[in-house]
């Protein structure tokens, strides 16, 4: 019996990288059925093409994520599908870098309302059916650079936002039996780290005690755990996923 049998998931950002990563994971972990709720509807079409859904459904809808009113059509189109959701992972996220002297009001706002203001929308319309059902399980992907990067203040504001934001579910959840975590990956070899020069990754991977980028995979791994209940006492964490690297 899989981790995940009888449970029913939304994923956002889920037609590539870490994302697609996670779904295939749900399946394998045997989760009844998945919502990806994707930016570009076509991408999360064709990633589902290269699934093995024979014993899931995985649902694609298009939604951007910072758009409150996409957010709550999506939620209620899975909700209609699925008749739930057991498990929720705010997975997608963009960059928009520069220096913070040189940095555009645009590139703060972009970065804040799809990486933080679109995990407080599906938040907002996913809580309230969890604490109905006294069960969820949240998972939101921050990043190492929540820490602190050069070159990413609005990104690490974000991310470190989700952080803060989801410590705070947890105690408000609790109570009603639901779990929220954050993963905070390093450098994963995906289209986002593909926009990092290519010096900085030289450094960052000799600053990396396990000399290496990470794999998708290995992102997808912790968080079928952390959506598991495996990690039944697991709640207000933020697991670091990233070979022991700092930024
Ligand atoms: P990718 O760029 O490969 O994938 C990001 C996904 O998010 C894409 O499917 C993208 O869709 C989707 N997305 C972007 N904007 C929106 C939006 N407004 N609404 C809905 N979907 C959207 O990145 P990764 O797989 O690498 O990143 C996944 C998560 O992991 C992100 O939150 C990222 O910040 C985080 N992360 C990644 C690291 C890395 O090194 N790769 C390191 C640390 C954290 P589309 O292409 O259609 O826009």
């Amino acid at each position: 019996m899989g981790k995940l049998e009888g449970k029913y998931a939304i994923i956002t950002g889920g037609g590539k990288g870490i994302g697609e990563s996670i779904v295939k994971r749900f399946l394998e972990d045997g989760i009844g059925g998945i919502a990806v709720l994707e930016y570009d509807l076509n991408l999360a079409k064709e990633m589902i093409t290269r699934l093995d859904t024979s014993d899931a459904e995985v649902l694609a809808i298009q939604c951007d994520v910072s758009n409150d009113n996409q957010v709550e059509k999506a939620v209620s189109q899975a909700m209609k599908h699925f008749g739930t959701v057991d498990i929720l992972v705010n997975n997608a996220g963009i960059t928009q870098d520069s220096m913070f002297h040189k940095m555009t009001d645009e590139a703060w706002d972009a970065v804040i309302n799809v990486n933080l203001k679109g995990a407080y929308y599906l938040c907002k319309h996913v809580v309230p059916i969890m604490r109905k059902n006294a069960f969820g399980k949240i998972v939101n992907i921050s990043s190492i650079s929540a820490f602190g990067n050069v070159g990413q203040a609005n990104y690490a504001a974000s991310k470190a936002g989700l952080i803060g934001f989801s410590k705070t579910l947890a105690k408000e959840g609790g109570p009603k039996n639901i779990n929220v975590n954050c993963v905070a990956p390093g450098y994963i070899e995906t289209d986002m780290y593909k926009t990092v020069p290519t010096e900085i990754i030289e450094e960052h991977i000799k600053n990396t005690p396990l000399r290496r980028l990470g794999k998708p995979h290995e992102i997808a791994s912790v968080v079928s755990f952390l959506s598991s209940d495996d990690a039944s006492f697991l709640s207000g964490q933020c697991i670091t996923v990233s070979g022991a690297a700092t930024t």
